[in-house]
């Protein structure tokens, strides 16, 4: 029989507020264990929280940029559960009216890839968003960390009432794949309106699956499990895989999926057990009585709307249409705001110092080549992060320049190369580098002409051999001279030299 997964995913992503969702206490991550924390937080009897307005601005960002619907009138509750890292013994969250509902957000699934069950390759696909609400973290527990690795385990309540917004999708999603281009572009979107920093390994973005399998064709769904623990785009994609293949294996086998909670141990790439899944009733779930429904206005809204930045789908669109590019192009250098900002800056720097093919879009074409070889090539050798403006050293006046003096014919390509690396290790100005290193492409004929002739002379042999008919000898004469050059020689008119040369 032929099976579909059918998957949602549960978002919690830490909002990059100063201070926490109900109290003054600062939110700034790697602090002593401890010392952000106050009355409020630690839960002591007879505080009474009072809601962070840029929390809530931060959550109607995200709602607009993911076409959700922003409640005017939303209610906060109590999660009821005990843990030794909730000192309240309950977490301020939202449970039936949530802030903001029904939303999407639109994924391309990587024509590159395998495909994995029913979904299309290279097809857009549209993922409903149930619900954005707001809640507050939770403490951290650190286990055995210090006492030489004692058997302690040690509660750190800086998290503790830290922003969350928690974004549920509906079972929309269909294979690993489109999971995880889901949350990409749900972390691209977030850290595009610099509300969080989208940062999975620290956990300011984590991720639950709910995940079931269904024969095709059939509408009910079957028994979830919700798989936690998934750190990295990666193990989400080898969770789900696992897991999918885990339930149709169990349910071949004339067996039954049990509804339960697994945790995804990336070591051994299994999902193992935790507890069995609990129900919304287990919370106990009840309206907060120290905080007032939230109302939100409309103005409000509409203020918050005109803040929003371009987001990451639009700016794909606007470089494709703009610049000349491919989609795959434009999907890499949007990948992060800071190398999308650089792009744009070269591409008009270089069209300013009248770039070849202006108003083409060629330059752009040209700038995206360089971008995606030369310079991430180099990123990626360095350790860098396309998220730090730092990282672009190369300024874009000296990137512009660098590209005009290959169209100028001063300098070839494979010194270009070289110097690009020179100057994106210095920062020094790539005429200067050319002309301190004396590489100055040579177009001159006469100076071309006299090194073509020695090298004939020295290889008489190859001379006859071409003669007579062995024609793919011309390349070695083009490699003999670039070498006498030192790969100077402009590679145009040394091609047509050679040509003449040895056809006297
Ligand atoms: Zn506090």
């Amino acid at each position: 029989m032929q099976y579909e997964a059918v998957i949602g995913l549960e978002v919690h992503a830490q909002l990059l507020t100063n201070s926490k969702v109900f109290c003054r206490c600062s939110t700034k991550f790697g602090a002593e264990a401890n010392t952000q924390v106050c009355p409020v937080c630690l839960g002591m009897p007879g505080t009474l929280p009072v809601l962070n307005r840029v929390a809530v601005e931060y959550a109607i960002k995200m709602a607009l940029a993911t076409h959700c619907k922003v409640n005017d009138k939303s209610i906060f509750a109590r999660k009821n559960y005990f843990y030794p890292d909730l000192p309240k013994g309950y977490q301020i969250s939202q449970y039936d009216q949530p802030l903001t509902q029904k939303g999407y957000v639109d994924i391309e699934v990587n024509p590159h890839t395998k495909d994995f069950g029913v979904g299309v390759n290279g097809a857009k696909r549209r993922i409903g968003i149930t619900r954005i609400h707001m809640e507050e973290d939770a403490g951290k527990l650190l286990h055995g960390e210090s006492y030489e690795d004692a058997d302690f385990s040690f509660v750190d309540l800086n998290r503790a009432g830290v922003p969350l917004i928690e974004i549920v999708s509906e079972p929309d999603i269909r294979n690993s794949e489109e999971a995880v281009e889901y949350l990409k572009a749900l972390r691209d979107i977030l850290v595009y309106l610099e509300i969080c920093d989208g940062n999975m390994e620290e956990g300011s973005f984590r991720c639950d699956a709910n995940v079931s399998i269904r024969p095709v064709g059939r509408k009910e769904f079957g028994t979830k499990t919700e798989l936690k623990n998934m750190n990295s785009f990666r193990f989400v994609q080898k969770a789900i895989d696992y897991e999918v293949n885990r339930q149709i294996e169990v349910i071949e086998d004339g067996g039954k999926v049990i509804q339960e909670t697994l945790l995804f141990d990336s070591d051994k790439g299994i999902t193992v057990s935790m507890r069995s899944k609990e129900e919304a009733h287990d919370y106990r779930y009840f309206p907060e009585p120290d905080l007032l429904p939230l109302h939100i206005d409309e103005a409000w809204i509409e203020e918050i709307k005109n803040t929003l930045p371009e987001l990451p789908a639009k700016k794909r669109q606007r470089f494709i249409k703009e610049y000349g590019i491919p989609s795959y192009d434009a999907g890499v250098l949007t990948a992060s705001k800071e190398l999308a900002n650089y792009y744009e800056e070269c591409v008009q720097k270089y069209e300013g110092q009248g770039a070849r093919g202006k108003g083409q879009g060629t330059a752009g074409k040209n700038v995206s080549n360089w971008v995606m070889g030369e310079l991430l090539r180099l990123i990626k050798e360095d350790g860098k992060d396309i998220t730090q403006p730092s990282t672009f050293s190369i300024q874009p006046s000296a990137f512009a320049k660098l590209l005009k003096m290959v169209d100028a014919g001063s300098i070839n390509l494979k010194t270009a190369k070289e110097v690009f690396e020179d100057v994106y290790k210095t920062g020094k100005d790539p005429e200067a580098i050319v002309k301190g290193k004396g590489l100055v492409q040579i177009s001159n004929e006469g100076a071309l002409i006299k090194a073509i002739d020695e090298v004939i002379a020295a290889n008489p042999k190859e001379v006859a051999e071409y003669k007579g008919g062995k024609e793919k000898l011309f390349s070695f004469f083009i490699g003999q001279t670039m070498k006498a050059t030192k790969g100077q020689a402009n590679p145009q008119v040394l091609n047509k030299l050679v040509k003449e040369r040895l056809a006297k």
